[in-house]
Parts: structure tokens; sequence; C-alpha cells
């Protein structure tokens, strides 16, 4: 697939959202048999997709097909669910997390529930962008294309998406799939990967934001004090940076007066390396797996947090009863379990098992969580609902 043999294309992550019946499959399908012309892509068949198979995940069975071709610039990985429930499961576990999601919208309905849920979820979960494939347009007149273009442009700035320059593409999945040459057949397709091309960004290594270490371990050096180890999160880490560790309750500032990498010393480390931090009379009994080595006053420290969270059904092995407000158990992310509450917000009294939806965390202890950080809440160690984080302290 490579260009010129010696530079791999990068990996974009998308997917398939919007209502059921729609043509998310079809799409899929047509992608995979349009760019196998070129060499792009195996064909993959409606029903290979649509079988998708079961990934088990923290008690939760999502299902998922993951398909890849390539445009000339990039590799995609994309994702397609069978069901509605999958994509709300999908997207709250955090499973597949999309760099930037296809929105399906059938010409022939317009808009409808699933497509409305599928875009808070994909704007709560952190996908920024999305690009929008008005399907079926082999049933309607293309004054009816204009007039849901319109409404999706409005439904995304409501989303708060840019409903403003988010490319749209009128085809017909199914004419593609079929060997269409015209407008909304094959050719709609290949509009559709070039926009893909154009418009979804592929994240790259953040280097500019305040450092930030997860800690994965720690112990001591004889001599020389505490080393705590993990894997650089984002920014870069310099020896002789002053700096917090932060988690459990604890802010205790300190000092890196060395840096490890591969058991070497060096002056500075760079997002995505995993580095042996040696801190300045930090003592061992005050630390713990969990903590977070931040830049200093970099971090918003709190208890607090708002986000989405799939309860598992009774099938998935979760509750029998709805959860209610002042819920109190058990949080796990990462590599730390605190225990939690989880209030519903106003006007909400239950969620039932199977649902989802937007609650308030509160942590016993302070932690430093992230936008996006999947967790699971357990009761006496078995997983009843997996959740992200939406928003710190709202
Ligand atoms: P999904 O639930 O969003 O994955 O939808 P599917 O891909 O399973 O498509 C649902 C139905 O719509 C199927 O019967 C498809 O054959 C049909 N379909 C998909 N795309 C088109 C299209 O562009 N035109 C027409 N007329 N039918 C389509
Ligand atoms: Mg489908």
């Amino acid at each position: 697939f490579s260009t010129n043999g010696k530079e791999e294309k990068p990996t974009c992550n998308v997917g398939t959202i919007g209502h059921v019946d729609h043509g998310k499959t079809t799409l899929t399908a047509a992608i995979t048999k349009v760019l196998h012309k070129d060499g792009l892509s195996t064909p993959i068949t409606y029903d290979q997709i649509d079988r998708a198979p079961e990934e088990k995940l923290r008690g939760i069975t999502i299902n998922t097909a993951h398909v890849s071709y390539s445009s000339s610039l990039r590799h995609y990985a994309h994702t397609d669910c069978p069901g509605h429930a999958d994509y709300v499961k999908n997207m709250i576990s955090g499973t597949s997390q999309m760099d930037g999601a296809i929105l399906v919208v059938a010409a022939s309905d317009g808009q409808m529930p699933q497509t409305r849920e599928h875009l808070l979820l994909a704007k709560q979960v952190g996908v920024g962008k999305v690009v929008v494939f008005i399907n079926k347009s082999d049933l309607v007149e293309d004054d009816v294309l204009e007039l849901v273009e319109l409404e999706v442009r409005e439904l995304l700035e409501d989303f708060g998406f840019d409903g403003i320059n988010t490319p749209f593409v009128n085809g017909s999945a199914l004419l593609a799939l079929q060997g269409d040459q015209g407008v909304y057949g094959e050719k709609s397709i290949l509009k559709l990967v070039k926009a893909l091309d154009e418009y979804i960004s592929i994240p790259t290594r953040d280097l500019k934001s305040p450092f930030l270490l997860p800690i994965d371990n720690y112990f001591s050096v004889p001599g020389r004090g505490s080393v705590v180890t993990g894997t650089l999160k984002q920014g870069i880490i310099r020896k002789g940076e002053e700096a917090e560790l932060l988690g459990f309750d604890r802010r205790i500032k300190t000092v890196v007066t060395d840096l490890q990498v591969f058991k070497k010393s060096v002056p500075r480390v760079e997002a995505g390396q995993n580095l042996g931090a040696l801190l300045r009379g930090v003592r061992l009994e005050v630390l713990s797996r969990g903590m977070t080595l931040c830049a200093l006053d970099s971090q918003k420290y709190g208890n607090r947090f708002e986000a989405a969270l799939y309860l598992l059904s009774r099938g998935e092995g979760g509750r029998s009863r709805p959860v209610t407000s002042q819920y109190i158990q058990q949080l796990y992310s990462n590599t730390w379990n605190v225990t939690c509450r989880v209030d519903l917000p106003e006007g909400v009294d239950m969620l039932m098992p199977g649902d989802h939806g937007t609650v308030l965390v509160t942590l016993q202890e302070r932690m430093v969580m992230a936008p996006n950080q999947p967790f699971t809440v357990r009761e006496n160690n078995v997983t009843v609902a997996t959740g992200i984080i939406t928003k710190v302290s709202p």
C-alpha cells in the first residue's frame, strides 16, 4: 500500500453512525467494493459486515465490524455496528475511538431519533468532526436533497459541530454497491473518501500541553529517593522541572531530579515514551498507582465529573434493578479504584438496566481524570456500568 516503498501511510479511525436502516452497512460494503478497483481495499460483502463478531469487554457484549481500506494518502480503520445498542456501548466504553465519523442520513427519511442520539454521543466522547453522506439519493427528487442538507447542517450546529464547513456528499450506497458509475453511484463513494482525506484530521502526539504522567509503578532507589514510572500521556517533561503528584486527595509538590528512558539518564522525554522519574523529597509511603505526576498547577484537581454512563442489562451480568440518585459504588479507571457516588440529572428519576444517560459522578477522593477517560462501576467486583468522562468539575 505504501506510495514510495519507504513511508507507511498514517492510519485514521472512522466509522459509520446514523439511524437504523439509513444504509450504514450498505455504505461500508460499497466503500470496500469501489476502492477495490484501485487495489486499495479487499471487498467485504454486506453479509460479512452485518455478521459482526461479538466483542466481550468488561461484561458487555458489543458487535462491531472492523473494516479497513485506503485512499492514496491514508489507511482507514472503519467500524460499523449492527444495532443501535452496539453504537451506544461502543462509544460509551471507548472501544473504538473514532477520529471522525461518517454520518449516514437517508434522504427519504431525513434526520431521525438515532441520528440525533449518535451525534450527541459522538460529541460527548470527543469525535470532533463528521462527514455527512446523504444516502438513498436515488429515491428522492434533488430539491429534497437540498432540504435534508439544510436540516442536517442545522442539527450539526445544535450539537456543537461545524454546520457550515462540514462536507456533505449525496449518493446511493446501494447503487454504488451494484456497480453504478453515475454521480450517486461509485462517484459518490470516491467523493466521500476524498472528503474524509481532506476534512478528518489524525491526532498527533500532544507535545504542547503541560506534561501528564499517569503512574504505573514506583519504587525507591537507595541513596537517591523515590522513582515513579509510566508512559507520558502528553507534553514534554524535563530534568530539573517542578512538578506535583495528584491523586487520592493528595497534592505533593516535588522536583524531577532525574529522568530515565531504557535505563539511561536523559534531559527530556516526549509524550508517548515510557520513563522513570526520580523525585525530590517524596517518601515511598505517599505514592500509589493511579496518581498522576503533572506540571505544576497545570491540572484541574477535583472530585466531580460529568459522564455518559451505560448501565449493563441483566443479560449482560448487570443489575436487575434501576439506579437512582445517590447510588454509591466503586469506580475503576486505568489502574485505580475509588468509591464514587452517581447522581442523575434533575428531572431524571432512574436509569434502567440496558439504558444510558448523562450522570454526575462524585469521587470520595480527588483524582485526575480527563474528558474521554473511560471507567467502569463495579458492585462486589462485578461490572454493572461502563462510562466515559464528558466534563471535569461541571
Ligand atoms: P443500516 O441499518 O444503517 O446499516 O442500513 P442497511 O445498510 O442495512 O440498509 C437498510 C436498507 O436500506 C437495506 O434494505 C438496503 O438495501 C437499503 N439501502 C441502503 N442504501 C440504499 C440506497 O442508497 N438506496 C436505496 N434505495 N436503498 C438503500
Ligand atoms: Mg447496519
